[in-house]
């Protein structure tokens, strides 16, 4: 069963599913509580399975695709053409998790045996306490980690019975509204493996922090979205960066660096499986949040008046995408300077974003709100003109997501919003 691996490289699940068997039946199940469902992240969804689905077809089977309760979905589909076994890779489900013994209890009282594969990557942050320091986190992992050769899988043999089984193959399709995603985007584990080639270009390094900075859309590596997916194995990035022999391993390769953020924020929430509602740091939740839900309605539309906020909040709505830079701006603006607390930002965002990942989403929103005890304390504020002035020195930012700015020349932008800031007045940008 696919879930959070769909892909055909370096699928691991798959891999054993067709070394223990010798047919099998590719399913994907959209569970009916499934925490992914804005329009955003579920086209991306769609067309991903799209994607696996034709790659499946060129290697000789059917993907078939089922939504609603996986346990009853399982125990129809296994009684119905016999089969004893489900395979799953991690992080579709984590080992041990509450819903994946929910699950195998479920199967196993039909004598259907559910495998989960571990990811060879992820499971290597479960073990042993909680690690609070990025730095310490870090370090541990890239000393840890060994990279596997990446496979290819293209041959699938075909569970027989199942040919004249009738698809649903459009019932979770038509549950959404689309949402064209654009030229830029490539959902699918073939547009993460392009993705991929660039990485492994040469200069690909010695560029990527200074493009990662830049808000031009064309230059960040855009990844995550691939990511939450599965599209791509961390292996893959892995062995792709760093190469077998994993001689950097104090992990001082920037790329790799940022996508150790990746796991330090699942590490987190494995320990922390309460964040989507708690924070970390307890005192957080006791601070006299404002329940004053007008400056909450502005932020999400884009209408605070401070321009890189509001550019970052439309691109969001319009887009379901955001640089992390402008990421960053927003949240702190949310929580520092409207001192809303960070649930409600994490929650918006979530519902909004095309790369939506509990664990990502809800660990970066406790990390702007000062939640980790060990790092970015909760007085370290963005300012929203400095940041602006800083990574949006011409404006084109602001003023491809802000159009009534259009015409107005940086330096007045600029001057605006420090004329709002001293005379703390309730500027709208409307009336500029
Ligand atoms: C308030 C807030 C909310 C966020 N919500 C999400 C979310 O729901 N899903 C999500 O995938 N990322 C989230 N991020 C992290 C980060 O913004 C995105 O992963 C990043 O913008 C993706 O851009 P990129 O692929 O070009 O990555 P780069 O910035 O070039 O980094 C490469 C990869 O490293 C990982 N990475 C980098 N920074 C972070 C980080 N701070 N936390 C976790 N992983 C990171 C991502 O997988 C990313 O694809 C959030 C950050 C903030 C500040």
């Amino acid at each position: 069963m696919f879930g959070k691996d769909l892909r055909l490289t370096d699928n691991y699940g798959l891999q054993r599913a067709l070394e223990e068997n010798e047919q099998i039946l590719p399913l994907y199940v959209h569970d009916e509580f499934s925490p992914i469902s804005n329009r955003f992240a579920m086209s991306w969804l769609l067309d991903s399975l799209n994607q696996l689905s034709m790659g499946i077809a060129r290697s000789g089977s059917r993907l078939m695709i089922r939504s609603g309760n996986t346990t009853e979905i399982l125990l129809d589909i296994c009684l119905q053409f016999g089969l004893e076994r489900v395979y799953v890779t991690e992080p579709t489900y984590a080992l041990e998790s509450q819903d994946f013994l929910k699950l195998k209890n479920a199967l196993s009282r039909r004598s259907i045996n559910l495998i989960l594969i571990p990811d060879r990557i992820l499971s290597l942050i479960d073990k042993g306490p909680q690690i609070r320091q990025f730095k310490q986190f870090h370090q541990a992992v890239s000393r840890k980690i060994k990279a596997s050769p990446i496979f290819e899988i293209n041959k699938l043999n075909f569970h027989g019975m199942a040919n004249d089984f009738s698809w649903d193959h459009q019932d979770s399709t038509c549950l959404y509204s689309r949402v064209d995603l654009g030229m830029r985007w490539s959902p699918g584990w073939e547009g993460a493996n392009s993705k991929m080639n660039l990485i492994n270009k040469g200069d690909f390094v010695s560029h990527y922090l200074s493009d990662r900075d830049s808000l031009h859309e064309s230059k960040g590596i855009r990844l995550s979205p691939y990511l939450v997916n599965g599209e791509i194995s961390f292996n893959s990035i892995f062995s792709k960066v760093l190469g077998e022999s994993n001689d950097d391993s104090e992990g001082e390769n920037p790329f790799w660096r940022q996508v150790c953020w990746n796991l330090f924020a699942q590490h987190t929430y494995r320990h922390n499986p309460r964040l989507q509602t708690h924070s970390i740091l307890p005192a957080i939740d006791q601070l006299p949040w404002s329940s004053h839900s007008e400056g909450l309605e502005r932020w999400k539309q884009g209408l605070t008046g401070y321009p890189i906020v509001d550019a970052g909040m439309r691109e969001l709505a319009q887009t379901g995408w955001i640089h992390n830079r402008v990421r960053m701006i927003t949240a702190s603006f949310l929580i520092k300077h409207l001192l809303v607390h960070w649930s409600e930002g994490a929650d918006w965002f979530f519902n909004n974003l095309l790369d939506a990942d509990v664990a990502s989403n809800y660990f970066n929103w406790q990390y702007m709100a000062g939640s980790m005890r060990e790092a970015n304390p909760y007085f370290r504020i963005f300012n929203p003109v400095l940041q602006g002035k800083k990574f949006d020195t011409e404006g084109k930012y602001v003023k491809r997501w802000i159009p009534e700015l259009q015409d107005y020349p940086i330096d007045l932008i600029t001057f605006l919003q420090i004329y709002q800031e001293e005379n703390n007045k309730e500027l709208q940008l409307q009336e500029l």
